[in-house]
């Protein structure tokens, strides 16, 4: 096997989804703990602190008490590399973390045991579903007064639509929570509140299902589990693996992430289920994770992690190759030629020099605008790998500087953060229209207008329009798009890669213009390409 193969095959790279205070954040946590890449618990939440520190349009996610940003975290377990994509769990950044799902191989899904699959996972787990990413459910905060297990089996069943395949069983919840049933190994793992640690070498293990010991010391919790346990074995299919990888069932695991209860189980099920980098699809090729030659996608672009230098890092997924500090690349694009040098990675909490990477690994390039969303960096081939998806905006205000003498401020800094996927910019068809919003959140536009005024001194002024919904427009016949655009000529608009856009100003307005237009596709949806 090639260096790069064998890199390959030791790459695991995944994105944790939930929808918020599921437990996301404390798991992530303890996930890094028991990799060893952090010592002290906490950790991750001081990250957090310092991220809002660093910046003052992060000001906006300290008062909501929100994670506007994804971040990424690499750290090393038995012989594998994880790297561990975090997702905004709030509703409005779902664009952004649509985006970090297309980055990664598998996706960690968190459920609060006592509130079931909520809305925000479901519109995630419907990108994981379209894209067929195996997904590992870990049902968190069994510490607590908690919905019945069999009925959250059904509820991820119904929403999933895949079969959901328990790995461990709880015993109890609340004060009664005694411990979970492991299935594989056909054994119990005892929960001790006072015990902080639960790693597999200190955990009272007690063997066997019919043990008449745990059955005297757990009783009728213990009975109602083994009954239980009993009916899903009978009643469920067994775990396969094939299925898995194809999204067709997801292994499900019972814990507390607080106190590090059930997190080694699905650390070890990353390793040992989730799948290493596969192929990606390009519009000119299929690309293999163990090429000799780099290739990488732009899936995410943040702007001004360091005010100081008003940067801008691309994160990059890498595709194929190996990918070492200070190579040539090509950006795909534009042609243009880049060498970077100051490449960052995502040790942990710490953010370290990259010096080499492989498939599945996640580097962060600085740069001042070379890079937009959707970028493929290469050795010097022209490559664009499909997929990235952008989504019809749902929410749209007009936007106009306060002082004229900075439209062209604005332009620039509205230019900037459509590149970054803050927000969808529309240029209107009809000339002496002002610029056009799109977000998929309210949230957006606040954040928008807090970094116009930060990072570009513009006072935008931005004010509600007219439409409501958007779509993309495309005509297998030119001739037909043309027509279209010119009849409906103040409904048209363009985004920032000039693809054309229908803007309504309700479901009945669609309506009417796809009965009367039946050469013309709309589409909710636009991929980069
Ligand atoms: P996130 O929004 O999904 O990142 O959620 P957090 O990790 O910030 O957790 C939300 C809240 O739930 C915090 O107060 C956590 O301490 C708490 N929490 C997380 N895991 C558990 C658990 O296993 N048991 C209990 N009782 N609380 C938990």
């Amino acid at each position: 096997m090639s260096n790069i193969a064998k890199e390959v095959a030791k790459r695991r790279t995944f994105a944790i989804i939930s929808h918020p205070d599921a437990g996301k954040t404390t798991l992530t946590e303890k996930l890094l703990l028991f990799a060893g890449a952090i010592q002290i618990a906490g950790s991750v939440k001081s990250r957090k602190s310092d991220r809002h520190a660093s910046s003052d349009w992060m000001d906006i996610e300290k008062q909501r008490g929100i994670s506007v940003a994804s971040s990424v975290m690499q750290m090393e377990y038995r012989d594998c590399v994880i790297n561990l994509l975090d997702t905004p769990g709030h509703q409005d950044f779902s664009e952004d973390t649509y985006r970090v799902l297309t980055a990664v191989d598998a996706a960690l899904m968190v459920i609060d045991a006592a509130n079931g699959v909520e809305p925000q996972t479901i519109r995630l787990l419907q990108v994981c579903r379209a894209r067929n990413t195996p997904i590992i459910t870990f049902i968190n905060k069994l510490d607590r007064e908690v919905q019945e297990p069999l009925d959250l089996l059904s509820e991820i069943e119904d929403h999933l639509g895949m079969d959901a395949i328990p790995f461990s069983w709880p015993v109890g919840m609340a004060k009664r929570f005694g411990g979970v049933f492991n299935l594989p190994k056909d054994q119990m793992h005892v929960f001790d509140n006072k015990n902080k640690d639960h790693r597999a070498e200190n955990i009272e293990i007690l063997p066997g299902l019919h043990n008449p010991d745990t059955e005297a010391r757990f009783g009728a919790e213990y009975a109602k589990a083994q009954e239980e346990i009993e009916l899903i074995q009978a009643a469920t299919p067994d775990f396969d693996l094939h299925a898995f990888l194809a999204g067709k069932q997801t292994p499900v695991f019972f814990g507390s992430a607080l106190n590090n209860f059930g997190v080694q189980e699905v650390l070890d099920a990353l390793v040992d289920m989730a799948p290493p980098p596969g192929p990606r699809e390009a519009v000119q090729r299929e690309v293999k994770p163990t090429e000799s030659k780099f290739t990488g996608m732009v899936f995410k672009v943040q702007a001004n992690m360091d005010p100081a230098h008003r940067d801008r890092v691309a994160f990059v997924r890498v595709s194929s190759g190996h990918f070492t500090r200070g190579m040539r690349l090509k950006v795909a694009r534009t042609n243009k030629e880049i060498r970077p040098n100051n490449v960052v990675s995502f040790l942990s909490q710490r953010r370290d020099l990259v010096e080499e990477a492989f498939a599945g690994d996640i580097i962060g390039i600085p740069n001042h605008g070379v890079l937009q969303l959707g970028d493929v960096l290469t050795e010097g081939e022209t490559l664009q790998f499909t997929g990235l998806p952008f989504f019809a905006p749902e929410l749209f205000q007009s936007v106009e500087v306060k002082d004229p003498l900075r439209t062209k401020q604005l332009r620039t800094g509205l230019t900037q953060l459509g590149e970054e996927g803050a927000i969808q910019v529309f240029k209107p068809h009809l000339t002496g229209g002002s610029l056009l919003l799109g977000a998929v959140g309210q949230l957006q536009f606040e954040v928008v207008a807090d970094r116009l005024k930060n990072e570009y001194g513009v006072d935008a002024r931005m004010s509600p329009s007219r439409y409501n919904l958007a779509r993309w427009v495309t005509s297998k016949n030119p001739a037909a798009l043309k027509k279209f655009i010119d009849s409906n000529a103040a409904n048209i608009a363009y985004d920032v890669v000039d693809a054309v856009a229908f803007l309504a100003s309700s479901p009945a307005q669609l309506r009417v213009a796809q009965e009367l237009h039946p050469d013309i596709e709309f589409h909710t949806m636009r991929e980069h390409s």
